[in-house]
């Protein structure tokens, strides 16, 4: 591995977010496959953010193949972040109007990576900016709201945007119900039961998954919302 990958992955170990490291290096490693074996011209998302972990782990593919990653959050937090909930984190609430923004600490970590000439923020609603989306993707990363509305206006703007031969990595995947909240996993059984995605690598809750039929006219079902 070059100095420079060394150097991201250790970045990204250090930063403020919710990936294990060895899910962050999976991810890493499918996202260097997808920018070298994709079929597309190099093109990544994520749906989630934060503070820009996952983006660090995904930005160091991007630099090592060409490929720009799109960084798509509104940095408000998702439902789970907010007050009282599991996965609060108060240094991260704007003083000024006591709201979440993840914003500026996202900046500092792709600034202090240096690795602002192939990421790009997108801020806003995710489903928002799937709506007016075009580009196909070699391989898009959903790790944004866990509730059963934001997950599967993710899945449902998204999923389809993947290219035949591109990867579709979802976070946060439990099949034991004990381990963790149900909609990324009734996201992963709804891409594979569509029959256009096949399982390509797990680790940990991350799931890896590869197109290999076009997807459908109709969008795919199932789910809230
Ligand atoms: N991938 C990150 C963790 C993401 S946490 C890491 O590696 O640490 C989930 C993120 O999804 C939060 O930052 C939240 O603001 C964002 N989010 C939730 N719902 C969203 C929506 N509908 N549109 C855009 N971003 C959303
Ligand atoms: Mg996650």
């Amino acid at each position: 591995m070059s100095d420079r990958a060394e150097e991201l992955l250790a970045l990204a170990r250090d930063a403020k977010g919710f990936m294990p490291d060895d899910e962050g290096e999976a991810l890493y490693r499918t996202a260097l496959r997808a920018g070298t074996e994709g079929p597309v011209a190099g093109t990544f998302v994520e749906i989630g953010a934060w503070c820009g972990k996952s983006t660090i782990y995904l930005g160091a593919a991007a630099e090592a193949t060409g490929a720009v990653l799109f960084s798509v959050d509104h940095h408000h937090g998702s439902e789970e972040n907010q007050p009282g909930w599991e996965h609060h984190d108060r240094s991260v609430v704007d003083a000024r109007t006591g709201r979440i923004d993840t914003l500026p600490f996202w900046r500092a970590a792709v600034d202090g990576a240096a690795l602002g000439d192939c990421v790009v923020g997108v801020v806003g609603p995710s489903g928002v900016v799937a709506s007016r989306w075009t580009a196909p993707l070699d391989l898009c990363f959903i790790d944004g709201g866990h509730g059963a509305e934001p997950a599967w206006v993710d899945f449902r703007g998204w999923a389809p945007l993947v290219a035949v031969g591109g990867w579709l990595a979802i976070h946060d995947v439990f099949p034991d119900p004990a381990d963790g909240g149900r909609p990324p996993y009734e996201l992963f059984c709804a891409a594979l039961e569509s029959g256009e995605f096949v399982e390509d690598g797990a680790c940990g809750s991350l799931r890896v998954l590869r197109r290999v039929v076009p997807p459908a006219a109709v969008p795919l079902s199932g789910g809230a919302g």
